[in-house]
């Protein structure tokens, strides 16, 4: 892989771009944004696709090889589809990945797989319709799981993302990893993190990595730990004869900043070089002053020059008394 020229302090390289096309969505998952919604960007403060795809390239020119699209609910955004295929253009791209609710993806397979797009992850919480009620404030479970299958028949490579939390989802976790029997599913559970555009004040989900593991593991006795990409997230295992895995991401404990390789754009231009830190500049607004392709490249660079060693620390910088919805931050 070719090397990257966003090298932090620490000697991480940064070759991953996540990219928010839109702060909307469709549902209203407890932990994302409150039944209300959020106080979403009007539209003349998001980027444009042409603004996106120019410093698409810039962050390519600069080392990023993989984007992976994300939102909000990145399928919700009109002329999406467009934009992506000139993305799979940008020179020095290896890899586009998207991350979506699936309510729509399975509309747009066909042309995604033509476009080289073949990952991607779908948010599902619960494998019972009422519970998926509960949780996302929408009746689409038949149409998500459903298209689930659609995809994976359709020859993606299918992850599916699960927030764990107490009294929502439990009875699931067994279930998802019992779907990996007999699919080529991987299924994530993750810890719930404080994005949630709320006042700060909700109880977060005591299930962390160590218990989520811990319950799972007084299920099975043929746990295998697999070997995982070094900038990975989560700690990934399979149940011996199974299709496919599972995995663990430790999205609020952080075990893994020693080794991350992301960087995010918010759909208004905010730049953060870690999740829990608050944006470090604003690209759009760069480009919408008539900055040059070097100016913004080297704005880029002075942001990653300030990265702070792991989330805890970034999360100090962070005056926010209010949690920004993931679905503002790009998740
Ligand atoms: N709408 C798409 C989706 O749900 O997949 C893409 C955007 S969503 C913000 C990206 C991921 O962030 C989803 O997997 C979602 O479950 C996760 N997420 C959102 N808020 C979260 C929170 N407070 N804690 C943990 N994960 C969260
Ligand atoms: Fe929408 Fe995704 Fe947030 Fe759920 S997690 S509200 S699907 S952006």
């Amino acid at each position: 892989m070719k090397e990257s020229l966003l090298v932090d302090k620490y000697g991480r390289q940064l070759n991953y771009l996540r990219l928010s096309v839109t702060d909307r969505c469709n549902f209203r998952c407890y932990y994302c944004m409150p039944e209300e919604g959020i106080d979403f960007a009007k539209r003349k403060d998001l980027m444009t696709f042409d603004e996106m795809l120019q410093l698409s390239t810039i962050f390519c020119n600069l080392g990023i090889s993989k984007i992976r699209i994300t939102g909000g609910e990145p399928f919700v955004r009109h002329g999406i589809m467009p934009f992506l295929h000139q993305l799979s253009g940008v020179e020095g791209l290896q890899e586009i990945t998207v991350t979506s609710n699936g309510t729509l993806s399975a509309r747009y397979q066909a042309e995604l797989l033509s476009m080289g797009i073949r990952k991607i992850n779908i948010s599902l919480d619960s494998l019972d319709a009422q519970r998926f009620h509960y949780i996302t404030r929408r009746d689409s479970f038949d149409s998500v799981y459903n298209g689930v299958f659609r995809l994976l028949d359709a020859g993606f490579d299918v992850k599916l993302n699960c927030v764990v939390a107490d009294n929502k989802n439990i009875q699931d976790i067994i279930p998802f990893i019992e779907l990996t029997k007999n699919y080529p599913l991987s299924v994530r559970f993750l810890e719930e993190m404080p994005f949630n555009g709320s006042d700060g004040t909700q109880v977060l989900s005591s299930w962390d990595y160590k218990k989520i593991y811990h319950y799972i593991s007084e299920h099975y006795t043929d746990i295998n730990r697999l070997i995982s990409d070094a900038n990975s997230t989560s700690v990934n295992y399979k149940i011996s004869g199974y299709q496919g895995s599972f995995g663990i991401i430790p999205s609020f404990s952080r075990t893994f900043c020693g080794t991350c390789n992301r960087i995010r754009l918010s759909a208004t231009g905010e730049l953060r070089t870690c999740l829990y830190g608050p944006p470090v500049t604003n690209l759009r607004n760069l480009l919408r002053k008539g900055a040059s392709v070097a100016d913004t490249g080297q704005e880029i660079l002075n942001a990653v020059a300030l990265r702070q060693r792991d989330g805890y620390a970034a999360e100090a910088l962070s005056n926010n008394s209010v949690n920004t919805s993931m679905s503002a931050l790009g998740g």
